[in-house]
């Protein structure tokens, strides 16, 4: 009786604890409605790719907001490879790397990605939000210093969080700051200088030669991450460093599997390899998580292969996005970045960045705004990216939506 009396008690207890994180919960939540910064999601239900269908949308939509730049998601190779890798290698390892979760597949895709890069060796990790989280706190410890762009991309400040390093942040692409701080930090064993290749809420590119020379000269060590180049930046989409002609002095690069290179999941880090060793000895991404699946590490092997064996799709979307940028320019709008296929149409107004998306979507057209906090306050901006899978008539309809929003919202006559 008396342990019933208990149960209940303590059953009241949790229901009052459930009760009151639901309140809180939906507090938060409101707030983030009230504040116009809520994220819906729309459900696509075809396959990714410049043509979608979108739920509760008229069918055949142009979308222009995939990290899709190559168009490999649902090329038909990259789809095979991933089938036979699926039915020879099976759904998965059900284990990490070290059990038993290694592949002569998953060392062929090592392999070629070390190849591709140029650098020693590879590790791969189920994310590159991973390979961001696992890298910092194996190499920097309380004797080195790291010092990061204010700008870069949330998985490299979580990772930075993560080690004991000391922790400067230089301000955006700004290589007066990084001096200061190259100076400040002089007295550390290591110093990593740390930047995104590509920043992507701009499109814009790290200053890398600058960048490099300073490192070269304050003895540091350089990291990139080039999850909006590898693939397509540079005359052979090596990437960043290789489009600014530093691939010998970046000694880091971490990237994605899920945006050029096939689009499934992945990332990794290439660079010297007693790194890559000790990373496969510490990183606890790569030694808690579970194995790439077979089918993921197939789809990735055979966009690289196509990307090795021929640079003619990075260069047809390099086409493409001139096409889309001079268009936009011509018509009156402003375009930040320069070149690269993020092409963020400037509106600065958040309501008025969610308005014209939805117009566009009324149009055949799927972009999204985006406003702060993800931008500045008063930088809201409709974010276009590029796909080499793009017809040239997919970039002038867009162009004419556009055109046609615009006007109807005062934003360019
Ligand atoms: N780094 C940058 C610059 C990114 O844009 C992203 C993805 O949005 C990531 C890292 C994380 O990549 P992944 O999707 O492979 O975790």
């Amino acid at each position: 009786m008396f342990r019933r009396c208990l149960n209940i008690i303590n059953s009241n207890r949790t229901c009052g604890s459930i009760a009151q994180a639901r309140l809180l919960l939906e507090k938060e939540l409101d707030t983030i409605r009230a504040a116009g910064t809520w994220k819906g999601e729309r459900v696509i239900t075809s396959k990714q790719g410049p043509h979608i269908n979108v739920d509760g949308s008229r069918d055949d939509i142009l979308n222009f907001c995939a990290n899709n730049y190559l168009g490999l998601s649902s090329h038909p190779e990259v789809i095979q490879a991933g089938i036979e890798a699926l039915q020879k290698y099976g759904a998965g390892l059900s284990s990490v790397r070290f059990i038993c979760g290694t592949q002569d597949l998953h060392k062929n895709l090592e392999k070629k990605l070390s190849q591709f890069h140029e650098r020693e060796d590879c590790i791969l990790y189920a994310s590159c939000f991973d390979a961001n989280a696992g890298l910092f706190e194996v190499l920097l410890g309380p004797d080195d210093a790291v010092l990061s762009d204010e700008l870069n991309h949330a998985s490299i400040i979580d990772g930075i969080r993560l080690c004991r390093a000391k922790r400067f942040r230089y301000k955006h692409m700004d290589l007066n700051d990084l001096e200061e701080k190259l100076r400040e930090s002089q007295s550390s064993r290591l110093r990593l200088v740390v930047t995104d290749g590509v920043f992507s809420m701009d499109g814009d590119v790290a200053p890398l030669v600058g960048i490099c020379d300073l490192a070269e000269q304050y003895g540091a060590l350089v990291f990139i991450d080039e999850c909006h180049a590898t693939g397509f930046l540079g005359p052979r989409g090596r990437g960043t460093d290789e489009l600014l002609g530093v691939m010998d002095k970046v000694h880091i690069v971490n990237s994605t599997l899920g945006k050029a290179l096939g689009g499934a999941a992945g990332g990794y880090t290439v660079g010297p390899k007693p790194l890559i060793d000790l990373l496969r000895q510490r990183s606890r991404p790569y030694l808690f998580s579970n194995s790439l699946p077979p089918s993921v590490a197939g789809s990735a092997t055979r966009a690289l292969e196509l990307l090795l064996a021929s640079n003619e799709i990075a260069q047809s979307m390099a086409a493409k996005t001139m096409r889309f940028r001079n268009g936009m320019s011509q018509a009156g709008f402003t375009i930040a970045g320069t070149a690269h296929p993020i092409c963020p149409v400037m509106l600065g107004d958040a309501r008025l960045a969610s308005i014209m998306a939805d117009d566009m979507l009324k149009l055949g057209v799927y972009v999204i705004g985006f406003s702060y906090p993800v931008v500045p306050k008063g930088e809201a901006r409709i974010r276009v990216q590029i796909s080499a899978a793009h017809t040239d008539s997919d970039i002038d309809h867009t162009v004419d939506a556009f055109i046609q929003t615009g006007r109807k919202h005062g934003v360019i006559s």
